[in-house]
């Protein structure tokens, strides 16, 4: 009886463990449906040219983003920084450099919430609020977005429209989040890499996400990439990219 009543709960302990790792993780299938659905405000991946984009989530902050910064001015690359409206309120110069050494801003919301399970006002409210702190402190409004977990759904993109955002997830996800060593992070973006790939990188995070894999990948990362001939650009250099530009090797 006792051996039985353990083993419930162990059943039960990995049942909602399971779930739990599901409801984290993205969905590709319903990534796939949205992106079909709502092309003309999500987009995963650019137009197949021998160009890529360098995205950076959850910054700024004063550890990681200024060494960041630092490594793509001397690489001379641009990049697309989704900041969060608390950290950007939080430390306004780190958005004025990034702004004025030339990358583009985005909104991932104001304090990283998963959007898919808020209601309309609150979405709203996470999107709005981030963008004020952002006009206030650097006088643009960004007109892209990313959903923090990529969690999207059709009353997300919804509302994203309505405000004029686009939605912009990943086609390479490096998971330098999970406090990986430069050489994992190094190889998860080079192998999966394609012609008009968007790749995930962080430049902030929790006390527990250690980022000194992704700062010490970057400059390494750049150089093997433009080495296979690819050119650097920001969100929207690529979303407007011509289609029929040379194409580089995957
Ligand atoms: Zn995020």
């Amino acid at each position: 009886m006792r051996k039985t009543i353990f083993y419930h709960a162990y059943s039960l302990a990995f049942f909602i463990s399971l779930i739990s790792t599901f409801s984290a993780s993205r969905d590709m299938t319903d990534e796939l449906n949205y992106e079909q659905q709502f092309s003309h405000v999500f987009t995963r991946n650019g137009p197949p040219v021998n160009k890529v984009a360098l995205t950076f989530d959850d910054g700024p902050d004063l550890v990681y983003t200024p060494k960041i910064l630092n490594i793509l001015k001397k690489e001379h690359v641009k990049a697309t920084f989704f900041v969060l409206g608390v950290n950007a309120a939080r430390y306004p110069e780190i958005i004025r450099r990034i702004v004025k050494e030339g990358h583009t801003l985005g909104n991932h919301t104001f304090d990283h919430i998963n959007l898919i399970h808020s209601t309309r006002s609150k979405i709203k409210w996470e999107i709005s609020a981030t963008e004020q702190v952002l006009v206030r402190i650097s006088g643009q409004s960004p007109r892209w977005f990313r959903a923090p977990y990529g969690n999207v759904n059709s009353l997300v993109l919804n509302e994203l429209q309505q405000l004029g955002y686009h939605a912009v997830n990943w086609s390479v996800d490096s998971n330098d989040w999970k406090s990986l060593p430069a050489k994992t992070v190094k190889q998860n973006i080079l192998h999966d890499v394609k012609p008009g790939a968007i790749i995930l990188q962080h430049c902030a995070g929790n006390e527990r996400e250690d980022l000194t894999g992704t700062v010490r990948a970057l400059p390494d990362v750049i150089r093997t990439l433009k080495k296979r001939g690819y050119q650097f650009v920001t969100i929207p250099q690529l979303l407007y990219s011509e289609s029929k530009a040379v194409h580089a090797r995957p």
